[in-house]
């Protein structure tokens, strides 16, 4: 969601803080806002939109002072305006302070406030923040900061600076990631490794309920029972490298190259070829009772709910162990029927979803086991289930998810191959899955040969307002996908369905202006998709069929096929994305959309 930095040490902060920020535009933002201490007073500056114009506002400035923090707002409450944007400061103008998250009793501790004579700025729920600091500062910013944040409920992720301690950066969270940097004399704080990671790999992962008092040469932690907490400095699993466009023209084209690559990843050291199985490290702690699991409840968001959906399939198909999907904002709040014999699996490529999040909390707080599955390393989710998979995707800048997708499909196969093969897949059944899963990275790489092709087609299709995606068994998730893929970032309007629920609604729309993309490859249904093939066609409505090679029963029916190789039925949902991310993303570039910060979207969801 949004970006947090902060800077203290030797150097001027404003370079740093606005590099940061730059680098994690990619999360989604409308506003930005720096604060710094310069020769005793408090700098400020903020502005609406994007950090290219804050960058021209205050190129011609000397502003060369330490220490400094700053921030990318992705506005909950009030509009995204200057005054709204973060910092904000107190009424003295001598802290100021950035927040992620949302103050969920903001409007009572408000008034509380206003009702003390505190005069507010802007219509923010995090405005409190810094009044309750202010009310509370006796002679200790510390303490200050604490009673302030004990009063609180909500989440958040803060930086506070101030003049009454110029030499320090105060830094709290519940519920929003921060992560602290260690340089040589310097410290560098960020909302994600991807800020800082120029800088220095050393970090200092925060945890719920801390709050941190970092000067440039120590760290002393506590949490919010003013107990002393010791922390251990970790390595930051990635490089610069690996978050830079690298000649792409945007991250999520880069991504969808990567997937060759990134689906090895997922399965490298995991895949047994002999034994026709996988192994997962992080599971190992806890696979008797998974294996043993009456029922598995698979709980995400967005493009991981569709993944889920996958697992789902792949799980019943290969281990016969029932498996539920649910949105984990619904389960969250609809008080679930657990037993102690269910298994309870979130995923999330950030691993900070916030509802998600949530989801494994209540199903810990009902003690079943809770497993999780994200890219991010040290993330929330992974840090607060009881065992789980790390995708190894590399990090993934662009909002709309695609190589983290395939991998969570890859990493679900996996699983539900090993739950199978120890329950009841044969060792030949077994062997061949696992050597179908071993070719998948060639095969992503052939049909991205394929990519100058589906640009054309992407041409055509931006000129429509709507499309409808159709799917059915392993591939019905994929239509979902790959509508919400052309939803999210070229804004036509697409609605994914199970092939067969055409005709009990969405036909009504078929006529020559509407784009039927069909996933139609030889699986078990798949006369029953021609069957849908021809009812769309008997309507005059234009059809995109992603197809399997040399196929010539559909070539004659649709307008375009795209194809793709050949493939256990289960795993073709890892291929058949592929196709559908690009025509979403050369429809995008054809429509001039902004590819990786699509309007009103953020990266990783951290708030409800
Ligand atoms: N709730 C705060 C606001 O609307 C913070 C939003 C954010 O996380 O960017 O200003």
């Amino acid at each position: 969601m949004c970006g947090i930095v902060g800077y203290i040490g030797k150097r001027p902060a404003v370079p740093i803080l606005m590099n940061g920020l730059k680098r994690l535009e990619y999360r989604g933002y409308d506003s930005a806002g720096l604060a710094v201490i310069q020769n005793e007073t408090l700098w400020l500056t903020k502005r609406k939109g994007k950090i290219r114009g804050l960058e021209r506002q205050i190129s011609s400035l000397n502003i060369d002072g330490t220490p400094g923090i700053g921030h990318t707002r992705w506005a909950t409450h009030g509009e995204p305006s200057k005054i709204n944007a973060h910092p904000h400061t107190d009424c003295t103008g001598r802290i100021a302070l950035v927040h992620n998250g949302i103050i969920e009793n903001y409007r009572l501790l408000k008034k509380q406030l206003q009702a003390k004579g505190h005069v507010f700025q802007s219509e923010t729920d995090t405005e409190v923040l810094v009044h309750l600091i202010e009310m509370f500062y006796k002679d200790d910013l510390g303490a200050a900061i604490l009673k302030a944040l004990q009063l609180v409920e909500g989440t958040f992720g803060i930086l506070v600076i101030s003049l009454y301690e110029p030499d320090r950066i105060f830094a709290a969270r519940r519920g929003s990631p921060l992560v602290i940097g260690v340089g040589d004399g310097e410290m560098f704080l960020a909302s994600d490794g991807a800020a800082i990671v120029e800088h220095t790999r050393n970090v200092i992962y925060m945890e719920d309920d801390e709050i941190v008092m970092i000067s440039s040469e120590e760290i002393q932690a506590r949490n919010l029972k003013d107990e002393t907490v010791i922390k251990s400095v970790e390595e930051l699993p990635f490089d610069l490298e690996s978050i830079q466009k690298e000649g792409y023209a945007h991250y999520m084209l880069k991504e969808i190259r990567e997937q060759p690559r990134t689906t090895l990843d997922s399965m490298r050291g995991r895949l047994l070829l002999e034994e026709g199985t996988a192994k997962l490290g992080g599971l190992q702690n806890v696979w008797d009772r998974l294996r043993k699991s009456r029922r598995l409840i698979i709980t995400a968001c967005g493009t991981s709910w569709h993944a889920a959906l996958i697992g789902e399939y792949l799980i019943e198909t290969l281990a016969r162990i029932p498996v539920e999907v649910e949105y984990a904002s619904e389960f969250r709040y609809r008080d679930p029927v657990l037993s102690e014999n269910d298994t309870v699996m979130a995923i999330s490529q950030s691993g900070e979803t916030a509802d998600t999040l949530a989801a494994i909390r209540e199903a810990r707080c009902k003690g079943v086991l809770a497993l999780g599955l994200c890219n991010v390393v040290g993330s929330s989710i992974a840090r607060e289930t009881d065992a789980g998979v790390y995708l190894h995707a590399g990090p993934e800048i662009g909002v709309a998810s695609t190589k983290a997708f395939t991998s969570q499909v890859v990493t679900l196969a996996l699983i539900a191959l090993a739950l199978g093969r120890e329950r009841f897949l044969s060792a030949e059944d077994g062997r061949s899955i696992a050597r179908e899963l071993k070719s998948i990275p060639e095969k992503i790489l052939g049909i991205l040969e394929h990519a100058d092709y589906i640009r054309t087609i992407a041409e055509k299709f931006s000129h429509h307002h709507q499309a409808l995606y159709l799917g059915r068994g392993f591939n019905y998730p994929v239509a979902l996908e790959g509508a919400l893929k052309m939803k999210e970032i070229s804004y036509i309007h697409a609605e994914g369905y199970p092939a067969a629920e055409m005709k009990h609604g969405p036909i009504a729309l078929i006529d020559k202006n509407m784009p039927v993309v069909i996933i139609a490859v030889r699986d078990g249904v798949y006369d029953k998709v021609i069957s849908n093939i021809e009812e769309v066609k008997a309507r005059g409505g234009w059809i995109l069929a992603v197809v399997n090679q040399n196929d010539t029963l559909i070539r004659e029916r649709a307008d375009e096929i795209v194809e793709i190789p050949v493939t256990a039925n289960c795993l073709t949902p890892i291929l058949t994305v592929v196709p559908l991310q690009l025509l979403a993303y050369y429809t995008a570039v054809y429509k001039k959309c902004d590819v990786d910060q699509p309007r009103n979207l953020a990266k990783s969801v951290t708030v409800e």
